[in-house]
């Protein structure tokens, strides 16, 4: 499928049947463990780094999923392959294509939940918005997917495999012998899907080293920005072992406010948050961070406010992204006026610093920021509803 594909709603797919048990998956394996299991499988140790270097091409960087594609290795051993390992990434259940181009997907992961996923094409780029966890366990009170209990921690192999999938249908895969494009559809990631990634600290890590392997998908680390609530013992973390952007969800500048927008800072209120952001910028080597701040009409959005914000992030190398609020079916917040989030945006700007107002995206299709919980559900009564009227059930 093109970029310029016509534009279609609610494509829904009957899933196919999930990855047959009993084979070990090699995506989201760290090039250590797959040598481990090449070797556990039969694999001579003294040639195994090797292997693991032809069958980590074959899947990151050719985008195949049949070992009996693999024609460097030979055929006997492709046959061995493929008794004990599987090549297998989350499935595309649904996907919806908004007027403005963005699409939306929704895929099944093992033991059949669901989990959104949004391509979102830009001028000479695109980015894809990945999600880290099934819900989420934290509850902010502006965000629909706060209001999902948690299901699950997404594994190594489904955060990476929502990369693959979304290649799979940008049909990006190179060719071997084709010469590479060098302007890509899918160029960035952003963990700003459902979930806190920091919450999934060794997944989210293991499956964004692979997007960042030369030898593969070779996603710079400069093109993943990483969207936390505020998780602070893993912030050093994150600068150290991943070395991502990083994004975090402020949203307010007192701690009362915060307390009640972002629960998480009864955990680690303000001062510890941005002590732990300081260090960030020189751990990783100079970058901005990206402050997010939700414009909520009447409880974060005053002039006092976007004052106060800039006091606090005095010193700290930042832009500000404010995200007009998306709204969901009984949110308690309105969004602020767009007069309104235009004046606080210009404060940030007189003070010296980026401060980008962020365009919703794929709002015909429930595709924004926060919104990505109520258009599974929605689509999901209406299913049941279309059952209810027509007495069918599937
Ligand atoms: N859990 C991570 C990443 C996911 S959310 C985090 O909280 O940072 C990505 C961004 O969208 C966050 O800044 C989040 O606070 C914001 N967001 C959530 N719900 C929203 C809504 N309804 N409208 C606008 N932004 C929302
Ligand atoms: Fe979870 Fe982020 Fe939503 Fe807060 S904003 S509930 S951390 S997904």
């Amino acid at each position: 499928m093109s970029a310029n594909a016509p534009i279609t709603q609610d494509v829904l797919t009957l899933p196919r049947k999930l990855p047959e048990g009993g084979k070990i998956n090699l995506v989201g394996l760290t090039r250590d463990q797959m040598r481990a299991v090449l070797i556990e499988h039969g694999t001579p140790e003294k040639q195994a780094k090797m292997r693991v270097g032809q069958i980590w091409q074959w899947i990151y960087q050719w985008g195949k999923r049949d070992f009996a594609d693999m024609t460097n290795l030979a055929k006997a051993y492709r046959a061995q392959l493929a008794e004990h390992f599987e090549i297998a990434i989350p499935e595309v259940v649904s996907k919806q294509v908004s007027s403005d181009g963005t699409r939306k997907y929704l895929v099944r992961i093992a033991g059949g939940h669901e989990v959104e996923v949004v391509y979102i094409p830009e001028e000479g780029r695109g980015t894809l918005c990945i999600s880290s966890q099934v819900g989420c366990t934290l509850t902010c009170s502006f965000c629909h997917t706060g209001t999902q209990k948690l299901v699950r921690n997404l594994t190594a192999a489904e955060i990476v495999g929502q990369v693959m999938m979304a290649r799979d249908d940008l049909e990006e895969w190179p060719v071997p012998g084709e010469p590479k494009d060098e302007t890509r559809l899918l160029s960035n990631i952003v963990l700003m899907g459902m979930g806190e990634p920091l919450y999934n600290f060794d997944n989210v890590r293991d499956a964004m080293k692979i997007a960042m392997d030369p030898e593969g998908i070779s996603l710079s680390r400069r093109r993943i920005t990483l969207s936390t609530s505020g998780v602070v013992p893993e912030i050093a973390r994150t600068a150290e072992e991943i070395g991502c952007l990083l994004a975090v969800s402020f949203h307010a500048t007192t701690d009362e406010v915060r307390n009640k927008l972002v629960p998480i800072n009864k955990r680690w209120n303000i001062e510890a948050l941005l002590n732990a952001l300081r260090d960030y910028p020189r751990l990783t080597n100079s970058e901005r961070i990206t402050f997010e701040y939700v414009m909520l009409k009447d409880v974060n959005d005053s002039d006092e406010d976007a004052h106060r914000l800039v006091e606090l992030i005095k010193g700290i190398p930042a832009k500000v992204n404010l995200i007009p609020f998306n709204e969901w079916p009984g949110a308690p917040y309105k969004r602020s006026s767009n007069n309104r989030i235009h004046a606080f945006a210009n404060i940030i700007y007189q003070a010296g610093y980026a401060s980008p107002i962020r365009t919703p995206r794929g709002e015909d299709i429930l595709a924004a920021c926060g919104q990505l919980k109520s258009a599974t559900e929605r689509a999901r009564k209406s299913r049941k509803q279309i059952e209810a009227e027509t007495g069918l059930s599937s």
